[in-house]
């Protein structure tokens, strides 16, 4: 899978994508991402990415212009599958949408900043809008690194243990059930004993009932 991130402040992702899980998918070549600098597709001698709102008003709004010639030119460089907008009235980030991008090959992620886009870019240039939920962040750029992260951690061969992207909260409509390691027993703080017997049927058992419990509790919409 191959991801581009438009930005205007591309510094703000460099460290989010050079460790732990995201920098393993990447060595092992099963993602790879490419943040961008914005400005560099600008034809502004300041390199400016914003101008006033026709209309007036408070706030800076994204031109159409570099979004453009950036979107255009990625599109040369091979066959771009989502063109996403991260935007708080998007539709919401969940793991089902997170699933559908995973089979996805390439896609580029657009982060608005200041008062967001020119309202062209989202209505000509975008397959989708994704917002990560209902509060107003100052940039795109979490957003973007909470999607690439939700679906980079989904590709096959990312997590060390295959099964355990599957064992997730949400991906058999359940939570997940509570986890537990060593030491067996912590300040008088036991570890369910089921979980210590060695009888993988009834740790299985367990396991579901807990889910179901927890997602009763905390996610009934879940269940309906
Ligand atoms: N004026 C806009 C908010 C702009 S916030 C409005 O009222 O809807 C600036 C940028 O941050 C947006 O362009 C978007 O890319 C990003 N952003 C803010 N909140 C977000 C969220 N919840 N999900 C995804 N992106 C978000």
């Amino acid at each position: 899978m191959h991801i581009d991130i438009l930005s205007a402040v591309p510094r703000l992702l460099d460290s989010w994508f050079s460790e732990s899980i995201l920098q393993r998918a990447q060595q092992k070549g099963l993602a790879e991402v490419k943040i961008h600098d914005l400005r560099n597709w600008s034809t502004d001698k300041h390199r400016r990415l914003d101008d006033y709102p026709f209309g007036g008003g408070a706030g800076m709004v994204m031109t159409i212009e570099p979004i453009h010639r950036a979107i255009t030119e990625l599109k040369g460089q091979r066959v771009v599958d989502e063109v996403i907008y991260m935007s708080p009235d998007g539709i919401l980030l969940e793991q089902g949408l997170a699933n559908t991008l995973s089979i996805k090959n390439n896609m580029i992620i657009l982060c608005g900043h200041y008062k967001g886009v020119d309202e062209r870019v989202r209505t000509h240039l975008i397959t989708r809008e994704i917002s990560i939920g209902n509060y107003v962040l100052s940039g795109g750029e979490l957003a973007a690194a909470v999607l690439s992260d939700a679906v980079i951690r989904l590709l096959p061969g990312v997590l060390g243990d295959e099964t355990s992207a599957l064992s997730d909260s949400f991906q058999d409509g359940l939570v997940a059930p509570p986890d537990y390691t060593r030491p067996a027993e912590y300040q008088g703080w036991k570890v369910p004993d089921v979980l210590l017997s060695g009888h993988q049927a009834k740790i299985d058992e367990w396991r579901h009932d807990q889910a179901l419990e927890r997602t009763k509790e905390r996610r009934p919409g879940l269940l309906g």
